[in-house]
């Protein structure tokens, strides 16, 4: 009689692909999915990069502690590593295991339609920054690229199996040991690559370059985290650029792949922000005209340095400045993807309501389209 399993993945793509490697090599073992209420064992793979993140995972373990007393409760990910005292006195049953327990995973699978149509591959685990908000560099430690070979013998598993859209995900993934190689050696097939996110101190000319001569192989589209728009507040967040640098690698993108969508991450609220420093947030963000503004108002994560800096920023201010630029967010997207109109893009058929193009703006899918197609729609 096979054993069942039940996942659930909270916060970053890191973790859906960690979780999907679960699930693929349990599948690979004769293990089936099932609902949480039926499950021999469940895998929570939890999540802490704010205050909401992590009130959402405990509310996750807490419930399927409860809705089913027999599995084997297995956690991983970055708040059971902060908090572990707090998880193991949930239930006996919990376990932790770490990142390097879980590197298991066999693509094939992936492939199979319960899974996502587009299929992501970690490449990366850790970081060597220590911007000062972060709990996430802390609970995954030094950054660490994983094996060349495993990574190409998956990609291509994966495109022999049908997948035509491939999201590379690392916590710092431009941190990998010579991404630029990784990306060159997996131009071969037809599977079209998608980068997660990228610091934008490691997005080098040869990148930029090699994405701009890729014809879409690579993803014209880029998440460049941001953070803030003011230098001053960026040198306290200890990033790794100032604003104005910022600027000149957007304008380089912008000039040297012209078709280029670019999203982002802002912090709002960030200890001691005043007015003009959000304004130079919201200005920045006008100038680099991003297609997408993911807001984040600043969560305190205890064991940070910006957790104990003085100047705490009110938590209606923080949501004001949140809803001016998720407004910005909404305009910008709009005039971003007007801009495209009457130009032809491959998409990623998700679902039959919905695709996702190239620029990485969702739209509805071609009629009679399946998903996992890729199609070539004028948009
Ligand atoms: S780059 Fe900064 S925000 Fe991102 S994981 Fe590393 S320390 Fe955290």
């Amino acid at each position: 009689m096979s054993k069942k399993f039940y996942i659930k993945s909270l916060g970053c793509k890191v973790n859906r692909a960690e979780a999907d490697d679960f699930a693929a090599y349990l599948l690979e073992n004769g293990w089936e999915f099932s609902s949480s209420e039926e499950a021999d064992l469940i895998l929570i793979n939890t999540c802490t990069v704010t205050h909401t993140a992590e009130k959402k995972t405990r509310k996750a373990v807490k419930s399927l502690c409860t809705t089913n007393k027999k599995a084997k409760i297995i956690l991983t990910g970055c708040s059971c590593v902060i908090h572990s005292d707090f998880y193991k006195s949930l239930d006996s049953r919990i376990e932790i295991i770490s990142k390097k327990d879980l590197d298991v995973g066999c693509a094939s699978i992936l492939a199979n339609e319960k899974f996502r149509t587009r299929a992501s591959i970690k490449i990366q685990d850790g970081c060597d920054n220590a911007c000062t908000y972060c709990i996430v560099h802390v609970a995954r430690g030094k950054s660490v690229s994983l094996d060349k070979k495993f990574i190409i013998n998956r990609f291509n598993e994966l495109s022999d199996s049908g997948v035509k859209e491939v999201v590379l995900t690392g916590v710092n993934l431009g941190a990998y040991n010579d991404l630029c190689g990784l990306l060159t050696e997996l131009l071969h097939s037809d599977t079209r690559i998608r980068l997660s996110s990228i610091e934008p101190q490691n997005l080098t000319d040869d990148i930029i370059d090699l994405i701009a001569d890729s014809d879409g192989k690579i993803c014209r589209h880029l998440h460049l985290p941001l953070q803030s728009g003011s230098s001053r507040i960026l040198k306290k967040m200890a990033r790794h650029y100032n604003a104005d640098e910022y600027l000149s690698l957007v304008y380089k993108l912008r000039e040297k792949i012209p078709t280029i969508a670019l999203s982002t991450d802002i912090i709002v609220g960030f200890p001691g922000e005043d007015s003009s420093d959000f304004k130079q947030s919201f200005d920045l963000c006008n100038k680099c005209g991003f297609m997408k503004i993911h807001v984040f108002p600043y969560s305190v994560r205890v064991g940070t340095p910006a957790a104990i800096m003085p100047n705490q920023i009110p938590e209606d201010i923080k949501q004001k400045r949140a809803k001016n630029l998720r407004e910005l967010s909404k305009n910008l997207a709009i005039k971003d993807f007007n801009a495209r109109k009457g130009s032809s893009e491959l998409v990623l058929v998700e679902s039959k309501e919905v695709s996702r193009t190239e620029s990485y703006h969702t739209i509805a899918s071609p009629k009679a389209s399946k998903p996992g197609e890729l199609i070539s729609v004028i948009l």
